[in-house]
């Protein structure tokens, strides 16, 4: 095989693709639940199946920052193992929002000091990316730059009906297609769907719209009429990255435990919680501004890159029916107005 950058593969050869990959990784791909489509594991022979598939509910944020993960375990006397990352897997099905979101994980892990538990899955975990064919009620990826992926997979699939076209984003994923022989090459880009949005965020100098309004009255109104503090805004968002470490002292083993990383979200209260029991984002407001100047200022700001990719998942989660865009929209209305009174 040479080194085309761009192949097919029929979808009949799909299930025996996932089986020969199955050999050396583990594959997981979205799978439909009760409510939602999920990543799982997925066995050779069974066929995945995408119908009805925008995105799924989790971001696969999971999978390079897994909630609950031992990083080390100590034992009495010195001895301190790291835990290495298991296993090599495989990620089908990730949307161009969710590997703009991956992309933002990278800029803030692998910058100097780099997070070695999120790096080692980042080379352990192979990317494969999906385009979408249709857009969801809440998604709004174009805004923001996330439609189109161009680098953060290893592969990236579009369904072209009976076959899928393939990019090649990576020497890792050149090399899986290397060994197959159920690729063709093609000199022929992928045909795009043309997605039609509901939702949208006008980005026209929004940091320093933000920044001029962040002592407005309708964050107080989000934050102390609607907003729960319950976190599912932050826990389902793809950019999301902060989290907690603790120390789980065995009982059995005195002098022997583990170092636990868990998430955590500015969207709680005792996530600022300091000695002295002092809490520096105490009213809700506070903690309700710092996710929305995060997703939209501060990202922008340190990494060059929105911390929000558009896909949705916030407005989708909210119990009260917070919209990202709504807020948007009514801060730069609020902006435009005194703009005009001045
Ligand atoms: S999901 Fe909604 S209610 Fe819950 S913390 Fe986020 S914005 Fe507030
Ligand atoms: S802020 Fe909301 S829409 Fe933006 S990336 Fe996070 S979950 Fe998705």
């Amino acid at each position: 095989m040479s080194g085309s950058k761009f192949y097919v593969i029929k979808k009949s050869d799909f299930p025996k693709f996932i089986g020969s990959l199955s050999k050396n990784f583990k594959v997981f791909a979205p799978v439909r639940g009760e409510k939602d489509f999920n990543f799982k594991e997925v066995k050779p022979s069974k066929e995945i199946d995408l119908e009805g598939y925008i995105n799924t509910e989790f971001p696969p944020k999971k999978f390079f920052i897994p909630d609950g993960e031992v990083l080390m375990e100590y034992e009495k006397g010195g001895k301190v193992k790291r835990k290495p990352a298991k296993g090599r897997k495989i990620l089908f099905g990730v949307r161009p929002c969710d590997v703009h979101g991956l992309i933002v994980l990278d800029k803030v892990m692998m910058s100097e000091p780099v997070d070695v538990f999120y790096k080692n899955k980042r080379d352990s975990i192979l990317v494969f990316a999906l385009n979408c064919r249709e857009a969801g009620e809440n998604c709004f990826c174009e805004s923001m730059g996330a439609k189109e992926a161009k680098e953060g997979f290893d592969l990236l699939f579009t369904d072209h009906g009976d076959e899928y076209h393939v990019e090649v984003g990576s020497e890792k994923g050149k090399e899986v297609i290397g060994k197959s022989r159920l690729f063709k090459e093609t000199d022929k880009e992928a045909e795009k769907a043309k997605l039609v949005f509901k939702k949208k965020i006008n980005t026209e100098n929004l940091p320093e719209i933000m920044k001029d309004r962040f002592e407005s009255k309708i964050w107080e109104e989000t934050a102390n009429k609607k907003c729960l503090s319950c976190a599912s805004c932050t826990s389902v968002c793809p950019t999301c990255y902060c989290f907690d470490v603790f120390h789980l002292n065995s009982i059995e083993k005195p002098g022997s435990g583990k170092i636990i990383r868990e998430w955590s979200y500015c969207m709680l209260k005792p996530f600022t919680k300091v000695a002295g029991e002092m809490i520096f984002r105490e009213p809700r407001v506070e903690r309700v501004k710092q996710f929305f100047y995060h997703k939209l200022v501060y990202g922008k700001e340190n990494q060059g890159k929105y911390h929000c990719v558009g896909c949705g998942r916030c407005i989708t989660e909210c119990m009260t029916k917070i919209d990202i865009t709504e807020e948007v929209r009514k801060i730069r209305d609020e902006y435009e107005k005194r703009k005009l009174r001045a």
